[in-house]
């Protein structure tokens, strides 16, 4: 399948008059269509709801398009959970799914009324201490082993730090209990960016009969099911694109297989996506500022990983078109690099593209989770601008790019230097 922009030259040459690149844009209508569309495949669940997990795109304006579709929050530190009170989103509305969690932002999240879904059985204590238990209280389940579809490993739970073992997790729930707790919720996160509709469904069989023993032996009421994030996106053109109908309803399957005949036909299902949600729907605008002649061709962009790391860190292929070339032939070999003083600094390596020309306009796909939220300023590099495509085709300013002076406003010290 080809790849399409949702953005075209000349729209990207209009943007540039105002703001230049790089930048982060992001779709409106694509991120409310896919909301709709997430929410039809689990309508089948009176009480499904999905919290959007905000390290992956923590700017306000998207959050609250994605409130206004009725979607609530997934948080994990502090400064999240401050950014979701900002954004209007309360109690219910916010999931807390943290590790290694500090005291204050325990309490914080306790004060906002948010379910509190704990990763370990020692953090009960440590939250004791810190603020009361709700009447409805969530944790983190980790089965352990290999998490495989059709012997293919996914991902190895036994090696990741996150969730508690079974005995844990009954044994928490038996604490919890004791305090008064009413209801429960039971959360898992076993595989990332999965591109097979057999992942939810899979995690779901796992839970829900997490969900029974644990119902028989404690006599408790588990009130959700948290599948969490995991569910991915096609990064290259020939990767399969998850059809989410096909997902709620394999989910809807095992519900009634497992569940209903024990009588627990009222749980919900909640999710906690966070590339799914919005990857597709942003991407990185970027300039053909140098081309380079030795031992391989390289075009030089004036975006570097510090906008976006996932290359670098995890040689993640995002694809690449150039905005105004997208019917010329992929005759070219070029290396795609950003002027970081680190040779992972490249979007694209050996990457097949039509002749780029200084000046060229090039978008980098799928860059709408994960992408301007795990950026840092190695080198001096500054954090870009994020524009919203409005459904109207406007363009709108969700965040200034970052100066100097925010760079050095850290140092703005009494007695320091003065930048
Ligand atoms: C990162 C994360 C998510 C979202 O993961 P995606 O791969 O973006 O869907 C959800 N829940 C928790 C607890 C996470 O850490």
């Amino acid at each position: 399948m080809e790849k399409k922009p949702f953005v075209t030259l000349e729209q990207v040459q209009e943007m540039v008059k105002k703001y230049p690149t790089p930048f982060h844009l992001y779709d409106e209508k694509g991120i409310r269509e896919n909301a709709r569309r997430l929410k039809a495949a689990f309508s089948w669940n009176p009480g499904f709801r999905e919290y959007f997990a905000v390290k992956a795109t923590p700017n306000p304006y998207l959050l609250q398009i994605l409130r206004e579709e009725g979607i609530g929050v997934d948080c994990s530190s502090y400064t999240e959970l401050y950014l979701a009170d900002k954004v209007g989103f309360r109690g219910d509305e916010i999931m807390f799914s943290s590790n290694v969690t500090p005291r204050e932002d325990f309490k914080l999240a306790s004060d906002l009324g948010s379910i509190i879904n704990f990763d370990d059985i020692t953090h009960l204590k440590f939250y004791e201490g810190i603020a009361p238990f709700h009447e409805t209280m969530s944790c983190r389940y980790n089965p352990g082993g290999n998490f495989a579809i059709h012997n293919q490993i996914m991902d190895t739970p036994r090696d990741a730090k996150y969730g508690m073992t079974k005995e844990q997790l009954i044994d928490s729930f038996r604490y919890l209990k004791g305090k008064g707790v009413k209801h429960f919720g039971i959360h898992a996160f076993l595989a990332s960016n999965t591109i097979t509709e057999e992942y939810y469904p899979k995690l779901a069989r796992i839970l829900f009969k997490a969900a029974v023993e644990i119902k028989r032996e404690l006599g408790i009421h588990i009130a959700f099911i948290n599948l969490s994030g995991g569910v991915g996106v096609p990064y290259r053109p020939e990767d399969h694109q998850n059809d989410i109908m096909a997902i709620g309803e394999g989910v809807r399957k095992i519900y009634e297989e497992i569940l209903v005949p024990e009588g627990m036909g009222d749980l919900a299902i909640y999710t906690e996506l966070g590339r799914f949600m919005l990857a597709p729907y942003g991407c990185l605008v970027t300039q053909a500022i140098h081309e380079k002649h030795i031992y391989k061709e390289y075009i030089g962009v004036d975006a570097c990983a510090a906008n976006l790391m996932r290359p670098a860190i995890y040689g993640a292929y995002h694809h690449i078109t150039v905005l105004g070339k997208e019917n010329e032939p992929r005759d070219h070999v070029y290396d795609v690099t950003g002027g970081l003083c680190e040779n992972c600094d490249k979007f694209a390596i050996d990457r097949s593209l039509p002749k780029i020309d200084i000046g060229d306009y090039l978008v980098i796909h799928d860059t709408g989770a994960h992408g301007f939220s795990m950026g840092y300023n190695y080198n001096g590099k500054l954090r870009s601008a994020e524009i919203l495509l409005k459904e109207d085709g406007s363009a709108h300013l969700i965040r200034r790019a970052e100066t100097v002076e925010d760079y050095f406003a850290t140092l703005d010290l009494e007695h320091g230097f003065k930048l």
